[in-house]
């Protein structure tokens, strides 16, 4: 690894795993977090989730497999060109979707719906309790057992409330600090993997199409370029092209930004960064509002389309249903599930075992989702 910056999570200052363990003998702390949630099981289900097509609209759209790997690769690459821990970085982008449930924010919204009783349900939350209790692949303890660094960029978002419970790794919400560098990179590595990416995903889709998005200014400025630059280039080539060039701005600009901001900063350690008022990882002023431009664009003409909303809405409807049937006979679920209700008796046992139901609702893939829907419904008595 190239040398980090004094302000870089560095592994001998960690502040270490819940459970302690001997440090890996030929990769850093970090890389062993990465490869642990490579093993998971909630990864290699990350393949069959939706990131804004149902999996089975077709082969050629991102999952959140694809997407999470696109968004490792933004972050990692903003990582070393600011000296920052590259291996840590990667952890995060690769573990920061893992919580997702099936058919992707509709099944989100309608799981904490269905949870609102119970403590609701959010997608941030989810990703930390699964490499920190759901994951089952240690004998020494359950989950994965990652750094503090790696849970603290997980929980991206906490509210006050659920930051209370946490413990340490809530304190940050409760006392209006800032995470280390490379969680930053990860949370901004996101909204530029997954802007990007739905510009080519919804031109894919012809629910989008150019002359729309000329309307936006960095997809404009890009474009212009492109048919001035290559005026016989035609199809695919011209979106890709002006898709990479964005992302390629935006990852420039953020760079820069961000170099100019630590620099006003001067921050010597990790605590600097955790303690200045605002997070050091940004765009500058115009880029900015020209991605928040492009993010509502896809708002508004993507997400809310209304084929993307009748998809979403039958995927509610499966969500609502398997809730409802599991919490109303328990003898649906697997074996397994149902012991682990069984355990939760005395006070707080309903509160339990509709957490437990939604983390295995949360856990389902996109088609498994839908044939237990199935299954479920032909099980009616
Ligand atoms: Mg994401």
């Amino acid at each position: 690894m190239p040398d980090l910056a004094p302000y870089a999570a560095r592994e001998e200052i960690s502040r270490g795993r819940q459970y302690q363990e001997k440090s890996p003998d030929y990769r850093s702390e970090y890389q062993r977090d990465r490869d642990r949630i490579i093993h998971s099981a909630a990864f290699r289900r990350l393949e069959y989730k939706t990131q804004v097509f149902v999996n089975h609209e077709g082969d050629m759209f991102r999952t959140r497999l694809t997407h999470s790997i696109e968004v490792a690769q933004i972050g990692r690459t903003i990582a070393r060109a600011l000296w920052l821990n590259e291996d840590l970085t990667e952890a995060i982008c690769l573990a920061h979707d893992l919580g997702h449930t099936p058919f992707g924010h509709a099944g989100q919204d309608i799981l904490n719906e269905c949870m609102k009783p119970f403590g609701g349900f959010e997608h941030n939350l989810q990703s930390l309790r699964v490499v920190d209790l759901l994951e089952e692949r240690y004998a020494d303890f359950p989950g994965l057992n990652l750094t503090f660094e790696t849970r603290e960029g997980i929980l991206k978002h906490c509210s006050r409330k659920n930051a209370k419970i946490l413990g340490d790794i809530g304190q940050r919400f409760l006392n209006n600090q800032q995470p280390g560098l490379e969680a930053q990179i990860a949370n901004i590595a996101d909204e530029i993997a997954y802007n990007n990416h739905d510009v080519d995903d919804g031109l894919r889709s012809g629910l989008i199409n150019l002359h729309q998005l000329e309307e936006i200014d960095i997809f404009r400025e890009q474009f212009h370029y492109v048919r001035k630059t290559w005026p016989g280039l035609h199809g695919r080539r011209v979106s890709h092209e002006v898709v990479r060039r964005m992302i390629n701005k935006l990852v420039t600009d953020l760079v820069t930004t961000s170099k100019q901001k630590i620099a006003h900063y001067h921050p010597d350690s990790i605590n600097d960064i955790r303690n200045a008022g605002e997070p050091m990882i940004t765009l500058g002023e115009d880029t900015k509002a020209q991605h928040l431009q492009l993010k509502q664009f896809l708002h508004r003409e993507l997400y809310q389309h209304h084929r993307v909303e009748k998809m979403t809405s039958l995927a509610k409807e499966k969500v609502r249903e398997l809730f409802a049937e599991y919490m109303q006979r328990p003898g649906l679920l697997p074996e397994d599930v149902q012991l682990r209700i069984k355990q939760a008796s005395g006070r707080g046992a309903s509160v339990e075992a509709a957490r437990i139901t939604a983390d295995y609702i949360a856990g389902m893939t996109d088609r498994f989702a839908i044939a237990e829907c199935e299954r479920v419904r032909q099980s009616v008595d």
